[in-house]
């Protein structure tokens, strides 16, 4: 068991498990913004990560056999608990973080519709429905349902420590699985309050269950025997997890890292489009696998898009204080990264109209707008993770579709365009796309969200983030005696005649 620090939200003690209780190494997580002890938590190992599995397996029995409306209604009652504490949670979130915290009770406030959409959908999307035979087998009736898995391994990045892991754990709860959940080493605090406040309404079993450690807690969790794996993070260690779970042949989702595109066409509203690129590129300073990276722009709109950018840009500031729209950074190792993105840029031939290298500091970076950057450098391949944009000038939209289209990730996008958006959008090689607004279908619990590429496979959220923890089970019922008596070592030579006869009807005319 973890021990949370005061910001976790018991009113009743969360349930007993057969956990080690032996003393274990500890780790500190830090306020990023003043390097500030937020809470301790123990470095969970193979051995207390697979007792915590264990414990899970008879809970997931438990939680399964509640059915839909029951499990629906403990969903409901802890989306309940989170609305009531929306800003203790939110404070924990900014403490670890570092994010402001209106955009940590934005980020909370979002994941409410999708506990309810997972509770309310869940009966209809997996429960068991009967579907047609086909002739040849009418003898038969035929139906099919989702199962849970059992137990879900979920591994969660820092970045949205609520909405990014409670996208898959909502789901795989909903579809009746229990969790066992492995929140960032940079957020273990935004782990146990959640998990401490689902105890408060599941308080029976240990349904939902947090582990804390570093890489290797969450490589034991791939190892422990889990029926499925969920990792949200980045694609060099979704290549880890999925080495890991080969061993045991675990299936896995992978939500990885993003390249994301804007495109701006000729008779785009340039005022929303600049809005929604600068929101969409700096907010949580840049930290969002769905944000925007780079911007294509319709050369007859260009000069106008980069007016309206930098108006936008200019008074905004990275810092601690209150008025700051835009947090630190949350990894001490992100303003590195961040700085071989610009300084590389520069090198090629690219400029900084707003920020630049100067912009980097040691905890956060400022904004900074890169024009006129080859296609091939770092800040236009790879995910640069802070508030930064590159802006490139497009001759026609089919270009800034190639450009968007020549990446390696293929998570999210955005089109702004009156006339073209949907069709631009549908040729958009990515898993998601919003029209004329910014990383809206993040906040549409019934669209899938996911990627193709390095951003991953597998999704979240909607019919599919359902069915995502479950297996198909098919069941075919014999409700008469047999037309054709096919499967029997007692078939007929008329049987086998009746066959040809019936598929030269039904399928003879191909
Ligand atoms: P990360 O890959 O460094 O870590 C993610 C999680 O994996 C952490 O909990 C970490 O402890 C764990 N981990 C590290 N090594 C492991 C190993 N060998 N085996 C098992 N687990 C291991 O990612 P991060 O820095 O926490 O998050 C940022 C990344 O996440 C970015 O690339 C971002 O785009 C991506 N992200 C994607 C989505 C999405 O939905 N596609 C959402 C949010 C963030």
């Amino acid at each position: 068991m973890t021990s949370a620090p005061e910001t976790s939200a018991p009113e009743t003690s969360a349930p007993e498990t057969s956990v080690p209780t032996t003393a274990v190494a500890t780790f500190e997580s830090l306020d990023p913004a003043t390097g500030d002890v937020v809470g301790t938590y123990p470095i969970d190992d193979a051995e207390r990560v697979n007792a915590t599995v264990a414990a899970a397996r008879d809970a997931a029995d438990w939680w399964a056999g509640l059915g839909f409306a029951e499990r629906g209604k403990r969903l409901r009652a802890w989306a309940g608990v989170i609305t009531r504490r929306i800003n203790q949670l939110a404070d924990v979130v900014h403490a670890e973080t570092g994010k402001p915290h209106s955009d940590a009770a934005l980020e909370v406030a979002l994941v409410l519709d999708h506990i309810s959409w997972a509770a309310k959908h869940a009966p209809k999307v997996l429960g068991r429905k009967r579907v047609s035979t086909g002739l040849v087998m009418s003898d038969h009736s035929a139906s099919v349902e989702y199962r849970p898995m059992g137990v879900v391994g979920v591994i969660g990045p820092w970045n949205y420590p609520v909405f990014t892991p409670l996208g898959s754990i909502t789901y795989a709860l909903a579809a009746g699985n229990a969790v066992v959940f492995k929140p960032s080493e940079y957020t273990p605090g935004v782990g146990a309050w959640l998990v401490d406040a689902f105890a408060q309404v599941v308080p029976e079993k240990p349904v939902l269950q947090l582990i804390t450690g570093f890489g290797a807690t969450g490589e034991a969790l791939c190892r422990s025997g889990v029926d499925k794996l969920a990792f949200t993070g980045s694609p060099a260690t979704g290549r880890k997890i999925m080495h890991a779970c080969a061993d045991t042949l675990t299936p896995v989702v992978i939500e990885g890292g993003g390249k994301d595109a804007l495109l701006v066409d000729a008779d785009a509203d340039i005022a929303k489009a600049a809005d929604a690129a600068v929101w969409g590129g700096m907010a949580n300073a840049g930290q969002t696998c769905v944000g925007v990276e780079r911007v294509y722009v319709h050369e007859r709109v260009y000069d106008e898009f980069l007016d309206k950018v930098t108006e936008l840009v200019e008074p905004l500031r990275a810092g601690s204080d209150a008025a700051a729209k835009i947090g630190p950074m949350t990894m001490p190792s992100q303003p590195d990264v961040v700085r071989r993105h610009i300084a590389d840029a520069l090198q090629r031939g690219g400029r900084a109209i707003i920020g630049g290298l100067g912009a980097v500091g040691e905890r956060f970076v400022q904004p900074t707008v890169l024009v006129d950057v080859p296609s091939d450098s770092l800040a236009n391949t790879d995910e640069t993770f802070g508030p930064t944009l590159t802006i490139a000038r497009v001759a026609n939209m089919d270009e800034a579709v190639r450009l968007a289209n020549d990446s390696r990730y293929g998570l999210g996008a955005t089109v702004f365009s009156k006339k073209r958006g949907k069709e631009l959008a549908r040729r958009i090689r990515s898993g998601m796309t919003a029209v004329n607004s910014v990383i809206a279908f993040a906040a549409i619990p019934s669209l899938p969200f996911g990627g193709i590429g390095e951003s991953g496979f597998g999704r979240i959220h909607g019919p599919d983030g359902l069915r995502e923890f479950t297996y198909a089970k098919a069941v075919a019922s014999r409700r008469m005696p047999g037309l054709m008596n096919l499967t029997s070592f007692a078939r007929t030579a008329a049987n086998d005649k009746n066959l040809t006869t019936l598929a030269t009807l039904l399928h003879g005319r191909g």
